[in-house]
């Protein structure tokens, strides 16, 4: 399974295969956590927490 990375800027990470919003109900989000989009494509997802603006 692919895993990916997103940023803080974003509530919910985007579908790297067809950019739909993957819903992420992770109370822990820089948890890895599986994702699956509306179309169907599940991937390993983790929030990156480096670029901490808040
Ligand atoms: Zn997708």
């Amino acid at each position: 399974m692919e895993h990916f990375t997103y940023t803080a800027e974003f509530t919910h990470p985007l579908c790297p295969y067809c950019s739909s919003r993957v819903p992420c109900d992770q109370d822990d989000p820089t948890e890895p956590w599986i994702g699956t989009c509306k179309s169907g494509h599940t991937a390993v997802y983790e929030l990156d927490g480096e670029d901490d603006n808040l």
